[in-house]
Protein backbone atom coordinates (compact mmCIF):
# COMPACT_ATOMS: atom_id res chain seq x y z
CA UNK A 1 0.00 0.00 0.00
CA UNK A 2 1.14 3.63 -1.06
CA UNK A 3 2.17 5.24 2.26
CA UNK A 4 0.02 8.45 1.21
CA UNK A 5 -3.14 6.43 2.24
CA UNK A 6 -1.39 4.85 5.29
CA UNK A 7 -0.34 8.62 6.55
CA UNK A 8 -4.23 9.42 5.41
CA UNK A 9 -5.40 7.15 7.77
CA UNK A 10 -3.72 8.25 10.95
CA UNK A 11 -3.79 11.99 9.43
CA UNK A 12 -7.38 12.27 8.85
CA UNK A 13 -9.00 10.10 10.04
CA UNK A 14 -7.04 9.37 12.98
CA UNK A 15 -6.84 5.98 13.68
CA UNK A 16 -3.47 4.29 14.16
CA UNK A 17 -4.06 0.94 12.32
CA UNK A 18 -6.76 -0.86 10.22
CA UNK A 19 -9.31 -3.16 11.80
CA UNK A 20 -10.06 -6.85 10.30
CA UNK A 21 -9.72 -6.79 6.39
CA UNK A 22 -10.27 -2.93 5.97
CA UNK A 23 -6.70 -2.28 4.08
CA UNK A 24 -7.06 -4.99 1.88
CA UNK A 25 -9.81 -3.65 0.85
CA UNK A 26 -8.63 -0.37 0.46
CA UNK A 27 -5.94 -1.60 -1.57
CA UNK A 28 -8.49 -3.94 -3.59
CA UNK A 29 -10.62 -0.80 -4.16
CA UNK A 30 -7.54 1.20 -5.16
CA UNK A 31 -6.53 -0.89 -7.89
CA UNK A 32 -10.15 -0.25 -9.48
CA UNK A 33 -11.50 -3.86 -8.78
CA UNK A 34 -15.07 -4.62 -7.89
CA UNK A 35 -15.50 -4.96 -4.37
CA UNK A 36 -18.10 -6.96 -1.98
CA UNK A 37 -18.06 -6.38 1.81
CA UNK A 38 -19.46 -8.62 3.90
CA UNK A 39 -18.93 -7.25 7.53
CA UNK A 40 -20.59 -6.77 11.09
CA UNK A 41 -22.23 -3.77 12.14
CA UNK A 42 -19.73 -1.55 14.01
CA UNK A 43 -16.95 -3.37 12.38
CA UNK A 44 -15.82 -0.01 9.99
CA UNK A 45 -17.16 -0.43 6.77
CA UNK A 46 -16.82 3.15 5.83
CA UNK A 47 -13.83 3.68 6.33
CA UNK A 48 -13.39 0.73 3.28
CA UNK A 49 -14.31 3.40 1.22
CA UNK A 50 -14.28 7.01 2.65
CA UNK A 51 -10.38 6.32 2.64
CA UNK A 52 -9.95 5.28 -0.84
CA UNK A 53 -12.16 8.30 -1.77
CA UNK A 54 -10.32 10.43 -0.12
CA UNK A 55 -6.91 9.62 -1.99
CA UNK A 56 -8.10 8.97 -5.28
CA UNK A 57 -8.21 11.66 -7.45
CA UNK A 58 -11.86 12.74 -8.89
CA UNK A 59 -15.43 11.76 -6.67
CA UNK A 60 -16.72 8.82 -5.12
CA UNK A 61 -20.58 8.21 -5.03
CA UNK A 62 -21.79 6.76 -2.05
CA UNK A 63 -25.70 5.54 -2.34
CA UNK A 64 -26.62 5.04 1.27
CA UNK A 65 -30.45 4.63 1.82
CA UNK A 66 -31.20 6.76 4.73
CA UNK A 67 -30.94 10.66 4.75
CA UNK A 68 -30.54 10.84 8.14
CA UNK A 69 -27.50 8.95 8.20
CA UNK A 70 -26.18 10.42 5.17
CA UNK A 71 -26.13 13.63 6.66
CA UNK A 72 -23.85 12.30 10.17
CA UNK A 73 -21.70 10.81 7.76
CA UNK A 74 -21.02 13.74 5.88
CA UNK A 75 -21.29 16.11 9.11
CA UNK A 76 -18.13 14.00 9.98
CA UNK A 77 -16.36 13.81 7.00
CA UNK A 78 -16.41 17.34 7.53
CA UNK A 79 -15.13 17.55 10.71
CA UNK A 80 -12.81 15.48 9.37
CA UNK A 81 -11.90 18.61 6.89
CA UNK A 82 -12.90 16.38 3.91
CA UNK A 83 -15.05 18.03 1.26
CA UNK A 84 -18.25 15.64 1.16
CA UNK A 85 -21.67 16.52 0.10
CA UNK A 86 -25.21 14.51 0.42
CA UNK A 87 -27.68 14.68 -2.85
CA UNK A 88 -31.19 13.99 -1.41
CA UNK A 89 -34.55 15.54 -1.37
CA UNK A 90 -34.12 17.80 1.79
CA UNK A 91 -31.78 20.12 -0.65
CA UNK A 92 -33.29 23.01 -1.94
CA UNK A 93 -32.32 24.07 -5.60
CA UNK A 94 -29.87 26.39 -5.01
CA UNK A 95 -28.02 24.12 -2.62
CA UNK A 96 -28.13 21.09 -4.75
CA UNK A 97 -26.70 23.37 -7.41
CA UNK A 98 -24.05 25.06 -4.86
CA UNK A 99 -23.25 20.82 -4.06
CA UNK A 100 -22.99 19.85 -7.93
CA UNK A 101 -20.69 23.08 -8.91
CA UNK A 102 -18.07 21.82 -5.92
CA UNK A 103 -18.14 18.19 -7.46
CA UNK A 104 -17.64 19.92 -11.05
CA UNK A 105 -15.01 22.07 -10.03
CA UNK A 106 -12.90 18.70 -8.59
CA UNK A 107 -13.07 19.61 -4.69
CA UNK A 108 -15.67 16.89 -3.61
CA UNK A 109 -14.16 13.43 -2.38
CA UNK A 110 -17.62 12.06 -1.46
CA UNK A 111 -20.52 12.80 -2.67
CA UNK A 112 -23.38 10.50 -0.73
CA UNK A 113 -26.76 9.99 -2.70
CA UNK A 114 -30.07 8.85 -2.22
CA UNK A 115 -31.21 6.28 -4.40
CA UNK A 116 -34.28 8.36 -5.00
CA UNK A 117 -32.25 10.47 -6.34
CA UNK A 118 -30.18 9.14 -8.34
CA UNK A 119 -32.73 7.75 -10.46
CA UNK A 120 -33.20 11.60 -11.40
CA UNK A 121 -32.44 12.06 -14.92
CA UNK A 122 -31.10 15.31 -14.29
CA UNK A 123 -28.43 13.97 -11.61
CA UNK A 124 -27.70 11.67 -13.95
CA UNK A 125 -26.98 13.48 -16.45
CA UNK A 126 -24.83 15.91 -14.29
CA UNK A 127 -22.95 12.84 -12.58
CA UNK A 128 -22.60 11.79 -16.20
CA UNK A 129 -20.20 14.46 -16.74
CA UNK A 130 -18.47 14.87 -13.68
CA UNK A 131 -14.98 13.05 -13.24
CA UNK A 132 -16.30 10.38 -10.20
CA UNK A 133 -13.36 7.91 -9.29
CA UNK A 134 -16.36 4.87 -8.32
CA UNK A 135 -19.69 4.42 -6.58
CA UNK A 136 -20.16 2.67 -2.79
CA UNK A 137 -23.20 1.13 -2.33
CA UNK A 138 -23.80 1.07 1.61
CA UNK A 139 -26.42 -1.25 2.90
CA UNK A 140 -26.30 -3.31 -0.06
CA UNK A 141 -28.68 -5.86 1.30
CA UNK A 142 -31.23 -3.03 0.71
CA UNK A 143 -31.70 -4.79 -3.00
CA UNK A 144 -33.38 -8.05 -1.61
CA UNK A 145 -36.24 -9.44 -0.97
CA UNK A 146 -34.76 -11.09 1.36
CA UNK A 147 -32.86 -8.80 3.39
CA UNK A 148 -34.75 -7.37 6.45
CA UNK A 149 -34.78 -3.99 5.22
CA UNK A 150 -35.82 -4.17 0.72
CA UNK A 151 -36.05 -1.13 -0.97
CA UNK A 152 -37.03 -1.30 -4.59
CA UNK A 153 -35.19 1.54 -5.70
CA UNK A 154 -31.53 0.04 -5.05
CA UNK A 155 -32.42 -1.73 -7.91
CA UNK A 156 -32.42 0.40 -10.27
CA UNK A 157 -28.80 1.21 -8.74
CA UNK A 158 -26.75 -0.76 -11.45
CA UNK A 159 -28.37 0.65 -14.34
CA UNK A 160 -27.35 3.96 -14.06
CA UNK A 161 -24.07 3.51 -12.69
CA UNK A 162 -23.93 1.91 -16.34
CA UNK A 163 -25.00 4.99 -17.40
CA UNK A 164 -22.86 7.65 -15.23
CA UNK A 165 -19.97 5.83 -16.65
CA UNK A 166 -18.15 2.84 -18.37
CA UNK A 167 -16.53 -0.03 -16.26
CA UNK A 168 -17.27 2.49 -13.09
CA UNK A 169 -15.34 0.30 -10.07
CA UNK A 170 -18.33 -0.55 -7.47
CA UNK A 171 -18.05 -1.69 -4.24
CA UNK A 172 -20.65 -3.21 -2.62
CA UNK A 173 -21.02 -3.15 1.12
CA UNK A 174 -23.74 -4.64 4.01
CA UNK A 175 -23.77 -6.24 7.25
CA UNK A 176 -26.31 -9.05 6.19
CA UNK A 177 -24.71 -12.14 5.10
CA UNK A 178 -27.04 -14.61 4.67
CA UNK A 179 -26.28 -16.47 1.36
CA UNK A 180 -29.59 -16.13 -0.19
CA UNK A 181 -28.84 -11.95 0.17
CA UNK A 182 -25.49 -12.44 -1.02
CA UNK A 183 -26.27 -14.06 -3.65
CA UNK A 184 -29.54 -11.65 -4.79
CA UNK A 185 -26.84 -8.49 -4.52
CA UNK A 186 -24.43 -10.19 -6.50
CA UNK A 187 -26.99 -11.36 -8.94
CA UNK A 188 -28.79 -7.41 -9.24
CA UNK A 189 -25.52 -5.72 -9.25
CA UNK A 190 -24.12 -7.77 -11.73
CA UNK A 191 -21.04 -8.66 -9.55
CA UNK A 192 -20.58 -12.29 -9.82
CA UNK A 193 -16.63 -11.28 -10.87
CA UNK A 194 -16.32 -9.50 -7.40
CA UNK A 195 -14.08 -9.75 -4.90
CA UNK A 196 -15.25 -10.75 -1.69
CA UNK A 197 -14.17 -10.00 1.85
CA UNK A 198 -16.46 -11.34 3.98
CA UNK A 199 -15.39 -11.27 8.29
CA UNK A 200 -16.50 -12.97 10.69
CA UNK A 201 -20.40 -12.46 12.23
CA UNK A 202 -19.26 -14.25 15.42
CA UNK A 203 -19.37 -11.14 18.45
CA UNK A 204 -17.76 -12.92 21.12
CA UNK A 205 -18.34 -10.09 23.63
CA UNK A 206 -22.57 -10.60 23.43
CA UNK A 207 -24.35 -12.89 25.73
CA UNK A 208 -27.27 -14.46 24.16
CA UNK A 209 -30.22 -14.80 25.49
CA UNK A 210 -34.18 -16.11 25.55
CA UNK A 211 -36.59 -15.83 28.82
CA UNK A 212 -40.14 -16.97 27.93
CA UNK A 213 -42.44 -14.18 27.88
CA UNK A 214 -45.60 -14.10 30.45
CA UNK A 215 -47.54 -10.61 30.54
CA UNK A 216 -47.14 -8.91 33.52
CA UNK A 217 -44.49 -10.91 34.65
CA UNK A 218 -42.39 -9.87 32.16
CA UNK A 219 -42.55 -6.26 32.59
CA UNK A 220 -41.68 -6.60 36.56
CA UNK A 221 -38.44 -8.36 35.24
CA UNK A 222 -37.18 -5.75 33.23
CA UNK A 223 -37.59 -3.26 35.71
CA UNK A 224 -36.12 -5.59 38.14
CA UNK A 225 -33.08 -6.07 34.73
CA UNK A 226 -33.09 -2.42 34.47
CA UNK A 227 -32.59 -1.24 38.26
CA UNK A 228 -29.35 -4.33 38.46
CA UNK A 229 -27.60 -2.29 35.50
CA UNK A 230 -27.78 1.40 37.11
CA UNK A 231 -26.26 3.63 35.30
CA UNK A 232 -25.34 1.81 32.24
CA UNK A 233 -26.58 2.23 28.84
CA UNK A 234 -29.51 0.00 27.20
CA UNK A 235 -31.75 -0.14 24.28
CA UNK A 236 -35.23 -1.99 24.65
CA UNK A 237 -37.22 -3.10 21.14
CA UNK A 238 -40.49 -2.94 20.92
CA UNK A 239 -42.89 -3.99 18.35
CA UNK A 240 -45.34 -1.06 18.06
CA UNK A 241 -45.24 2.68 18.67
CA UNK A 242 -47.87 2.11 21.19
CA UNK A 243 -45.82 -0.14 22.97
CA UNK A 244 -43.30 1.81 22.99
CA UNK A 245 -45.15 4.63 24.59
CA UNK A 246 -46.15 2.13 27.15
CA UNK A 247 -43.00 0.46 28.16
CA UNK A 248 -41.06 4.24 28.43
CA UNK A 249 -43.63 4.99 30.81
CA UNK A 250 -43.73 2.02 32.82
CA UNK A 251 -40.19 2.40 33.45
CA UNK A 252 -40.21 6.07 34.14
CA UNK A 253 -43.00 5.85 36.71
CA UNK A 254 -40.80 2.82 38.36
CA UNK A 255 -38.36 5.71 38.89
CA UNK A 256 -35.69 4.23 35.93
CA UNK A 257 -34.39 7.43 33.69
CA UNK A 258 -35.70 6.32 30.06
CA UNK A 259 -36.91 7.47 26.89
CA UNK A 260 -39.27 6.67 23.87
CA UNK A 261 -38.42 7.06 20.12
CA UNK A 262 -40.25 5.67 17.42
CA UNK A 263 -41.30 7.47 13.79
CA UNK A 264 -44.21 9.07 15.07
CA UNK A 265 -42.38 11.57 17.72
CA UNK A 266 -42.64 14.89 17.08
CA UNK A 267 -39.07 15.19 14.94
CA UNK A 268 -37.07 17.53 17.70
CA UNK A 269 -38.86 15.00 20.36
CA UNK A 270 -36.81 12.20 18.54
CA UNK A 271 -33.79 14.35 18.01
CA UNK A 272 -33.54 15.24 22.04
CA UNK A 273 -34.46 11.55 22.96
CA UNK A 274 -31.57 10.12 20.64
CA UNK A 275 -29.09 12.90 21.60
CA UNK A 276 -29.64 12.64 25.46
CA UNK A 277 -29.28 9.01 25.23
CA UNK A 278 -25.96 9.51 23.26
CA UNK A 279 -25.09 12.10 26.16
CA UNK A 280 -26.23 10.07 28.65
CA UNK A 281 -28.65 11.82 30.35
CA UNK A 282 -31.13 8.83 29.73
CA UNK A 283 -29.75 5.17 30.26
CA UNK A 284 -32.51 3.30 28.56
CA UNK A 285 -33.73 4.25 25.12
CA UNK A 286 -37.47 1.99 24.41
CA UNK A 287 -37.60 2.03 20.57
CA UNK A 288 -39.04 0.82 17.56
CA UNK A 289 -36.43 -0.37 15.04
CA UNK A 290 -36.51 3.20 14.08
CA UNK A 291 -33.84 3.64 16.33
CA UNK A 292 -30.59 2.58 16.02
CA UNK A 293 -28.97 2.86 12.15
CA UNK A 294 -26.10 4.71 12.41
CA UNK A 295 -25.92 5.48 16.01
CA UNK A 296 -22.41 4.79 17.07
CA UNK A 297 -22.83 4.41 20.82
CA UNK A 298 -19.88 2.22 22.00
CA UNK A 299 -20.97 1.16 25.52
CA UNK A 300 -24.60 0.37 24.82
CA UNK A 301 -24.54 -2.76 27.93
CA UNK A 302 -27.81 -4.38 27.02
CA UNK A 303 -30.83 -5.22 24.40
CA UNK A 304 -33.46 -6.46 25.29
CA UNK A 305 -36.37 -7.40 22.67
CA UNK A 306 -39.15 -7.08 24.54
CA UNK A 307 -41.10 -8.67 20.94
CA UNK A 308 -39.27 -10.92 18.98
CA UNK A 309 -37.64 -9.20 15.93
CA UNK A 310 -38.99 -9.92 12.40
CA UNK A 311 -36.28 -12.07 11.20
CA UNK A 312 -32.89 -12.88 12.62
CA UNK A 313 -31.34 -10.43 10.55
CA UNK A 314 -33.04 -7.77 12.13
CA UNK A 315 -31.93 -9.67 15.64
CA UNK A 316 -28.68 -9.30 14.57
CA UNK A 317 -28.22 -6.10 13.99
CA UNK A 318 -30.02 -4.71 16.73
CA UNK A 319 -28.19 -6.95 19.55
CA UNK A 320 -25.13 -6.01 17.38
CA UNK A 321 -25.43 -2.49 19.01
CA UNK A 322 -24.71 -3.58 22.33
CA UNK A 323 -21.14 -3.84 23.21
CA UNK A 324 -19.71 -2.06 20.32
CA UNK A 325 -16.76 -0.93 22.75
CA UNK A 326 -15.54 -5.07 22.84
CA UNK A 327 -16.44 -5.20 26.74
CA UNK A 328 -19.59 -6.99 27.49
CA UNK A 329 -22.83 -7.16 25.79
CA UNK A 330 -26.15 -8.86 27.34
CA UNK A 331 -28.92 -9.63 24.07
CA UNK A 332 -32.02 -10.27 26.34
CA UNK A 333 -34.88 -11.66 24.47
CA UNK A 334 -38.69 -11.93 25.71
CA UNK A 335 -40.24 -14.41 23.66
CA UNK A 336 -43.75 -16.62 23.15
CA UNK A 337 -45.05 -18.26 19.92
CA UNK A 338 -47.84 -15.92 19.97
CA UNK A 339 -45.80 -12.67 18.70
CA UNK A 340 -44.97 -14.67 15.97
CA UNK A 341 -48.30 -15.24 15.05
CA UNK A 342 -49.41 -11.64 15.53
CA UNK A 343 -46.31 -11.12 13.28
CA UNK A 344 -47.80 -13.81 10.76
CA UNK A 345 -50.77 -11.62 10.54
CA UNK A 346 -49.25 -8.43 9.85
CA UNK A 347 -48.42 -9.86 6.47
CA UNK A 348 -51.91 -10.67 5.63
CA UNK A 349 -52.07 -8.13 3.25
CA UNK A 350 -48.31 -8.25 1.38
CA UNK A 351 -48.46 -9.49 -2.14
CA UNK A 352 -48.03 -13.36 -1.73
CA UNK A 353 -44.29 -13.66 -2.57
CA UNK A 354 -43.11 -10.87 0.12
CA UNK A 355 -45.65 -12.62 2.30
CA UNK A 356 -43.91 -16.22 1.77
CA UNK A 357 -40.61 -14.33 1.81
CA UNK A 358 -41.87 -13.08 5.83
CA UNK A 359 -43.17 -15.97 6.76
CA UNK A 360 -39.68 -18.02 6.05
CA UNK A 361 -38.01 -14.93 7.70
CA UNK A 362 -40.32 -15.51 10.92
CA UNK A 363 -40.19 -18.93 11.04
CA UNK A 364 -36.58 -18.96 11.64
CA UNK A 365 -36.53 -16.67 13.86
CA UNK A 366 -39.10 -18.71 15.62
CA UNK A 367 -36.94 -21.75 15.54
CA UNK A 368 -33.73 -20.09 17.07
CA UNK A 369 -36.21 -18.50 19.65
CA UNK A 370 -37.05 -22.23 20.97
CA UNK A 371 -33.98 -23.75 19.91
CA UNK A 372 -31.77 -25.19 22.87
CA UNK A 373 -28.68 -25.45 20.88
CA UNK A 374 -25.73 -22.63 21.72
CA UNK A 375 -27.25 -19.84 20.40
CA UNK A 376 -24.17 -18.56 18.55
CA UNK A 377 -23.66 -21.62 16.99
CA UNK A 378 -27.53 -20.92 15.47
CA UNK A 379 -26.82 -17.57 14.70
CA UNK A 380 -23.69 -17.84 12.66
CA UNK A 381 -25.19 -21.14 10.65
CA UNK A 382 -27.58 -19.14 9.35
CA UNK A 383 -25.38 -16.86 8.23
CA UNK A 384 -23.33 -19.32 6.58
CA UNK A 385 -20.82 -19.63 9.24
CA UNK A 386 -19.53 -23.00 11.52
CA UNK A 387 -18.90 -22.53 15.09
CA UNK A 388 -16.09 -25.44 15.58
CA UNK A 389 -17.72 -25.48 19.38
CA UNK A 390 -20.53 -24.31 21.46
CA UNK A 391 -19.22 -20.81 22.56
CA UNK A 392 -20.11 -21.40 26.27
CA UNK A 393 -20.89 -17.63 26.59
CA UNK A 394 -25.25 -17.94 26.17
CA UNK A 395 -27.90 -19.11 28.11
CA UNK A 396 -28.26 -22.61 26.15
CA UNK A 397 -24.83 -23.22 26.78
CA UNK A 398 -24.81 -22.67 30.22
CA UNK A 399 -28.11 -24.38 30.70
CA UNK A 400 -26.02 -27.41 29.66
CA UNK A 401 -23.13 -26.95 31.87
CA UNK A 402 -25.71 -26.65 34.67
CA UNK A 403 -27.08 -29.94 34.05
CA UNK A 404 -23.96 -31.66 33.01
CA UNK A 405 -22.32 -30.34 36.07
CA UNK A 406 -25.45 -31.35 38.21
CA UNK A 407 -25.18 -34.76 36.90
CA UNK A 408 -22.15 -35.42 37.95
CA UNK A 409 -23.32 -34.23 41.37
CA UNK A 410 -25.13 -37.05 41.30
CA UNK A 411 -22.86 -39.69 39.74
CA UNK A 412 -20.54 -38.60 43.19
CA UNK A 413 -23.44 -39.40 45.56
P1 LIG B 1 -20.16 -0.19 10.00
O1 LIG B 1 -20.57 0.69 8.86
O2 LIG B 1 -19.40 -1.40 9.57
O3 LIG B 1 -21.29 -0.52 10.90
P2 LIG B 1 -18.69 2.13 10.85
O4 LIG B 1 -18.03 2.42 9.57
O5 LIG B 1 -19.85 2.98 11.22
O6 LIG B 1 -19.14 0.60 10.92
O7 LIG B 1 -17.59 2.13 11.99
C1 LIG B 1 -17.87 1.79 13.30
C2 LIG B 1 -16.90 2.46 14.25
O8 LIG B 1 -15.60 1.96 14.11
C3 LIG B 1 -16.79 3.96 14.05
O9 LIG B 1 -16.82 4.59 15.31
C4 LIG B 1 -15.44 4.14 13.42
O10 LIG B 1 -14.89 5.40 13.71
C5 LIG B 1 -14.65 3.01 14.03
N1 LIG B 1 -13.50 2.56 13.21
C6 LIG B 1 -13.53 2.23 11.91
N2 LIG B 1 -12.29 1.84 11.50
C7 LIG B 1 -11.47 1.93 12.56
C8 LIG B 1 -10.07 1.66 12.77
N3 LIG B 1 -9.29 1.25 11.79
N4 LIG B 1 -9.57 1.89 14.00
C9 LIG B 1 -10.38 2.33 15.00
N5 LIG B 1 -11.69 2.59 14.87
C10 LIG B 1 -12.25 2.40 13.67
MG1 LIG C 1 -22.27 1.41 7.96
Amino acid sequence: MDSAVKDNLKKIFGFNQFRGNQQLIVDNILKGNNTFVIMPTGAGKSLCYQLPAVSNKGTAIVISPLIALMKNQVDQLNSFGINAHFLNSTLSKTESNRVKGEVSAGLTKLLYVAPESLTKEENVKFLKSADISFVAIDEAHCISEWGHDFRPEYRKIKSIIAQIGDNLPVIALTATATPKVQQDIQRNLQMEEADLFKSSFNRTNLYYEVRPKVKSETKKEIIKYIKSQKGKSGIIYCLSRKKVTEIAELLKVNGINAAPYHAGLDGHVRVKNQDDFLNEEVDVIVATIAFGMGIDKPDVRYVIHYDVPKSLEGYYQETGRSGRDGLEGHCLMFYRYEDIIKLEKFNKDKPVNERENARVLLQEMAAYAESSVCRRRFLLHYFGETLSKDCGFCDNCKKTKETFEGKEDIIKV
